[in-house]
């Protein structure tokens, strides 16, 4: 039996299995392809029912990670294979050439300073841009940069055999961490237990052509509306619209954007989008005290604690007007965005002007996590999350002893849960460790 565990993700679900197995005592190899961990937690303002700052919560836990003597922290990596059996794993990992020998950098910052390229941050979701050196966010951990190939002069340079070009970052970073000879590397862990940490990502707005597939740009995700109110996003917390910068004064939150909609492929509900959207229009309001949000809503789905208190906030305290019908049609017409919906409970068709759409677009498994599962010697479910065999009573084993699953790699959830699903299946690869329970 080896005792030490492999975690595949480093959201919340993987970051806190990974704390729990390294504070009892093991070692944890945590896999995160991104180039710092934090997930999707990362990227939002605050969190509800209790509008805590989510980067404040996470913080000590990211930082103990990094610091943390039991976990071999792999980022910028991915899982290229597995073999073995419950005890005794091969996992090979690819580290990605990040252009920078971390071991030397000291995340002075400089480089990104320097370079004069950018583009836009997938982290910002299109709303900012990046350097082609980059590191995630002001918080990022490991804060290490890397270098962008597909942005990066230099490296397009040198790729299409041509005198190499720029190189800004090289000349200026004061510790010679620059390497752009590097390529990517293979390392072998051997573990007892693995924890699949996977997550999730929103549905690509292209498969909603009725609602501008993508192409309007003032309808965004409910992900970018979470970083145009962080204070760490690209407007420093100012909710501003894309198009023109202005201060939007009438916003439109579509609920099940995607989700309870067979016709587009997802028949589940995503389960978070009711929470999160009260949360998005009581911060709106927050910020823009005269601004008017609407939510259009199928149902509330509001089972937490505090949860169906929190609705009632948004709707009673806080000026926000709920539609009770779906949306047929949103389009642009002038500087504003059309929403044509129906008001069920009074019978009536409703056309609003707004300045802004926010889509609360369907959770749906990460991108990549089929391949990630198939690595694993698991089959997913029929939406693609991964499906313990026996979801009632055994929620976090997977049909391969020895493999754990935790967090919205799952299927959607909020990070209460997510959290304690993820000390679920550390205690379960603990179990193993100590008993040879599988
Ligand atoms: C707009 C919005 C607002 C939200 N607001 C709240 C809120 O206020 N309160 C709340 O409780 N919940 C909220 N949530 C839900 C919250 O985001 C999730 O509960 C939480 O992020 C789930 O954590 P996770 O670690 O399971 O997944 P993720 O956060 O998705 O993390 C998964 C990690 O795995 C990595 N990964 C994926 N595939 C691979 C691979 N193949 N190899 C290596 N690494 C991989 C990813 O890069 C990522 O870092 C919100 C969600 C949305 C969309
Ligand atoms: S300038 Fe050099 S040391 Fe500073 S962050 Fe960039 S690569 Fe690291
Ligand atoms: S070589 Fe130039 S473009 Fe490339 S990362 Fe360095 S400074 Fe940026």
């Amino acid at each position: 039996m080896i005792t030490r565990a492999l975690v595949l993700g480093a959201g919340i679900a993987g970051i806190q299995a990974a704390l729990d197995i390294a504070n009892s005592g093991y070692d944890v190899a945590l896999v995160e392809r991104q180039p710092s961990i934090g997930g999707h937690m990362a990227q939002l303002s605050e969190t509800f029912p209790t509008l805590d700052c989510s980067q404040c919560i996470m913080t000590p836990r990211t930082v103990e990670v990094g610091h943390h003597e039991r976990i071999r922290l792999y980022t910028y990596s991915t899982l290229e294979s597995l073999r073995g059996a419950a005890g005794d794993f091969t996992a090979t990992i690819r580290r990605r050439a990040a252009y920078v020998d971390w071991d030397v950098c000291t995340g002075c910052g400089v480089c990104q300073e320097k370079c004069p390229w950018k583009a836009p941050a997938e982290f910002e979701r299109g709303l900012g841009l990046r350097k082609a050196i980059y590191t995630l966010s002001p918080q990022a951990v490991p804060n290490k940069p890397v270098v962008n190939p597909a942005v990066c002069v230099r490296l397009r340079s040198l790729a299409a055999h041509e005198k190499p070009k720029c190189g800004a970052c090289l000349k200026f970073c004061p510790t010679n961490a620059i390497h752009f000879e590097q390529t990517d590397t293979l390392v072998e862990e051997h573990v007892g237990a693995l924890v699949l940490a996977t997550g999730y990502d929103l549905m690509p707005p292209a498969r909603l052509p009725e609602y501008g597939g993508g192409h309007v740009p003032d309808v965004i995700d409910a992900l970018a509306f979470e970083r145009l109110l962080a204070a760490s996003g690209p407007t420093a917390g100012k909710v501003r619209r894309p198009s023109d910068g202005k201060e939007p004064k009438q916003v439109v939150f579509v609920q099940c954007s995607g989700s309870r909609d067979p016709e587009h492929g997802v028949a589940y509900c995503s389960k978070i989008c009711c929470m999160y959207t009260a949360k998005q229009a009581i911060l709106y309001k927050h910020r823009v005290h005269d601004g008017q949000p609407y939510v259009f809503y199928i149902d509330v789905r509001a089972g937490g604690k505090g949860y169906e208190e929190f609705i009632n906030r948004a709707q009673q305290d806080e000026g926000v007007v709920y539609l009770r019908g779906k949306v047929s049609k949103i389009y642009r017409d002038g500087d504003r965005v059309m929403v044509w919906g129906s008001d069920t409970l009074s019978g009536r068709k409703v056309e609003i002007a707004a300045d802004l759409v926010v889509l609360a677009l369907a959770a749906l498994p990460a991108a990549g996590s089929d391949e990630a599962q198939r690595l694993l010697g698991l089959a997913p479910g029929s939406e693609g999350f991964c499906a313990p065999p026996d979801g009632e009573l055994q929620p976090v084993n997977t049909a391969v002893p020895g493999i754990y699953v935790a967090g919205a790699a799952a299927g959607p959830k909020d990070i209460p849960e997510t959290v304690a699903q993820a000390s679920a299946a550390a205690a379960k690869v603990l179990g193993l460790f100590r008993n040879r329970v599988v």
